[in-house]
């Protein structure tokens, strides 16, 4: 294409169009980037570039898509679009086809394709940096990685990235880092030095960058540990910006405390209360957080999907889960897909979500907890929907304006001065 060509062209992708970026553009998920994080680094002089963005570029918050979960957010702001459209509700989830329940993880369970690969099949140069390997195979569905104008690896396989399979080979000298531990803010770190080495080569048009919450799991904002983290942030992203890149910075979900006082989780354990309510082993909760990493969150999150046996008294069930303390709502099937666009095939008989400071169990023998050597942190409901979005261009829209974490590739290209 002619660079005439480039400025009038758009991309449409599933049902919006965007237009060709008009410098190159960088969209970063900042995995369980609650607000505070940020403003706390900033406050001790730690994140001067990100400052002055939020003042002289756009400040603006959005709602995550609902499991405020990193997969189903992830894959909406890649696709630009909620879970009813992608089919990714979830980390993971009860196959109706098999009657297993499994990670949903695979390429074959998106029903949408991305921003990303339309991007690349109308000609742009296109990159995609993920670090948990779990999410690489969902964000680079479609992406013709033979073209030479798309690349798409995670971090924690950096070392196993291929010119076939992922389009660069030697991304450890790429990012001029060793491969980070999986469990690590490092993980993170390789992401944006990875991210600015291709965007200093590779030269891509549109790229995302997806970071871990390892950081956020364990440490809350201000604290030394996730101002150090964000400084890290900081730097890199104000070396985008001098790059000239457009960059847009968004989060999958929040992050809040969801422990006691003693610092045990504070968990329902809903497994518990079915075998109550409609019998032993009679329901079969699925927790959509679950996922290899363990050690972040014991799989305990703050939305689970419940499937009941065909005679049991949902009007019942539900008004029972309501009364129980801790439960912030409890919803049927319908009302769960119709409040957060979810798919119906994907979604259990009931859905429910728990409080700002309470998760959901199956039952306490389920869950490893080993791996939590800090107080549990994390997400998963209505009060870990609030992220922030951030640009280092002015935008056209008020700082009010009803965004949706999955519009940044619009705010990015369409909407930037
Ligand atoms: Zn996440």
């Amino acid at each position: 294409m002619t660079t005439q060509d480039k400025a009038a062209a758009h991309v449409a992708v599933n049902g919006r169009d965007y237009r060709w970026p008009a410098a190159p553009t960088v969209v970063i998920c900042l995995d369980g980037s609650e607000p505070g994080y940020i403003e706390g680094a900033i406050d001790r002089g730690l994140a001067p570039n990100l400052d002055r963005m939020m003042r002289t570029g756009a400040n603006l918050a959005a709602l995550s898509a609902i499991p405020s979960f990193t997969n189903p957010n992830n894959i909406s702001i890649i696709t630009g679009a909620p879970p009813k459209v992608h089919g990714i509700a979830g980390n993971y989830f009860l196959d109706p086809e098999s009657g297993e329940e499994v990670m949903m993880n695979e390429a074959r369970f998106m029903r949408a394709d991305t921003i990303m690969k339309a991007f690349c099949d109308a000609g742009a140069r296109v990159a995609v940096v993920t670090a948990k390997d779990k999410l690489r195979a969902l964000l680079a569905k479609g992406l013709d990685l033979a073209s030479g104008r798309a690349i798409a690896f995670s971090a924690e396989k950096a070392d196993q990235a291929t010119l076939a399979g992922n389009g660069i080979a030697n991304a450890l000298d790429v990012a001029g880092m060793p491969l980070p531990d999986v469990y690590s803010a490092a993980l993170s770190e390789f992401v944006f030095a990875a991210g600015l080495a291709i965007a200093e080569s590779f030269r891509p048009e549109l790229m995302y960058l997806s970071t871990t919450d390892y950081v956020q799991h364990k440490a809350a904002p201000g604290s030394a540990v996730a101002n150090a983290f964000y400084a890290m942030v900081d730097h890199y992203v104000g070396a985008l910006d001098r790059l000239g890149c457009v960059v847009a910075l968004t989060a999958d979900h929040g992050m809040n405390d969801k422990h006691l006082a003693n610092g045990e989780p504070d968990v329902i354990y809903l497994q518990d209360e079915f075998d109550r309510l409609v019998g032993a082993g009679a329901a079969r909760v699925i927790l959509p957080i679950t996922d290899p990493y363990v050690a972040h969150h014991g799989a305990l999150g703050s939305f689970a999907t419940v499937y009941l046996p065909a005679d049991a008294d949902r009007v019942h069930v539900i008004d029972a889960l309501r009364r129980l303390p801790g439960v912030d709502e409890a919803m049927d099937r319908a009302e769960a897909c119709a409040r957060f666009d979810l798919p119906a095939d994907r979604i259990g008989d009931v859905v429910v979500l728990s409080g700002r400071h309470k998760v959901l169990g199956t039952t306490r023998a389920k869950h490893d907890l080993s791996g939590l050597t800090e107080p549990l942190r994390s997400h998963g409901g209505l009060f870990e929907q609030r992220v922030p979005m951030i640009l280092n261009r002015r935008v056209a829209l008020p700082a009010d304006a009803a965004l949706r974490n999955f519009d940044v590739f619009h705010v990015a290209l369409n909407l930037v001065s």
